[in-house]
């Protein structure tokens, strides 16, 4: 039997007004305005608010940097089936689901028992995400962190100062460090020059407890993960995929061929934020040097 045509008028504006408030959780969260843990706690508080009525799929979705394919792949690796609410999730599910979402919100590592400490912090994201930008505002306003200063073989730009931005070196001076053992990583980068981190002045920083940030490519933090497993991942963002190919044509100091392999490199780089201990948003430089700074007390 049909419901009476007043019935249905009055059940379709609900459905219209739910839709509507579901639309705004995926703006807040999609904002960072909301975490999308607090959303899942809301709708498991009470199934009467639209965040019970929202698909777990929705959910994810919204999360800045999670589009279809990788929403998809979550969603399977959590057991939970397309289709499925957070008002109807079940406690396993549920259990599942909020593990993943604070992992994904907060670095990855254990709180250390004793207060602050030294700590080695390794900054990565895709080309022209400002990592330089960023540790040049650690640098500046945080002192008492130590920057590495890499060695490169690419030559200098115009501005850039032997011993300040990296250390030049030739292929042979390069090569004979490597012999010596005296790079914590190294690595090719962009397929083109070879970059390496010193380990002298890390060492000798941790022994005198301070911080050190590494700003590096991502086979680089690979191999620090690999050697240091209590350094600190953390993965720079952009705030959009259209904002860092502005950014990457925008500086305009690569050729046509090196572009597009700085952009074929930043979309693998960008699949492996998922390997990282945290992940922060480049939208405004200070907040993210700031929130960066503050990791290495975590
Ligand atoms: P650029 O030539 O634009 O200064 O840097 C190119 C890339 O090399 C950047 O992604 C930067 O993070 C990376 N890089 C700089 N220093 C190092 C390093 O010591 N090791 C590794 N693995 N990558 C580095």
């Amino acid at each position: 039997m049909n419901p009476p045509e007043v019935d249905r008028l009055a059940g379709s504006r609900a459905a219209v007004a739910a839709r509507r408030a579901r639309a705004e959780v995926k703006r807040q969260v999609s904002s960072g305005e909301r975490s999308a843990s607090e959303v899942l706690s809301s709708a498991m508080r009470d199934g009467s608010q639209p965040e019970a009525t929202m698909r777990v799929s929705e959910l994810i979705g919204s999360i800045p940097w999670l589009g279809p394919t990788r929403t998809a792949k979550i969603m399977q690796d959590l057991r939970i089936s397309p289709s499925k609410r957070l008002g109807g999730l079940g406690v396993h599910q549920y259990q599942r689901l909020h593990e993943f979402l604070v992992r994904r919100q907060a670095p990855r590592r254990p709180m250390e028992p004793e207060g602050p400490r030294s700590r080695l912090v390794v900054l990565a994201g895709p080309t022209a995400v400002g990592k330089g930008t960023v540790a040049a505002h650690i640098r500046e306003h945080h002192p008492e962190v130590l920057l590495s200063v890499s060695a490169t073989t690419r030559p200098p730009r115009p501005g850039e100062i032997d011993g300040v931005n990296y250390y030049f070196l030739s292929d042979e001076q390069f090569d004979r460090m490597i012999e010596a053992g005296q790079f914590l990583e190294w690595a090719t980068v962009h397929n083109a020059y070879r970059y390496g981190t010193p380990r002298q002045p890390i060492d000798a920083a941790i022994t005198e407890g301070r911080s050190v940030l590494l700003e590096i490519d991502l086979q680089g933090a690979r191999q620090v993960r690999a050697a240091f497993p209590e350094a600190m991942l953390v993965f720079l963002l952009p705030p959009t995929w259209e904002e860092l190919v502005r950014r990457l044509v925008g500086r305009g100091t690569e050729d046509e061929d090196e572009r597009e392999r700085r952009l074929e490199t930043a979309r693998v780089e960008l699949a492996a934020q998922e390997e990282f201990d945290a992940v922060v948003v480049n939208t405004n430089v200070e907040e993210a040097a700031r929130e960066v700074v503050s990791l290495m007390s975590v």
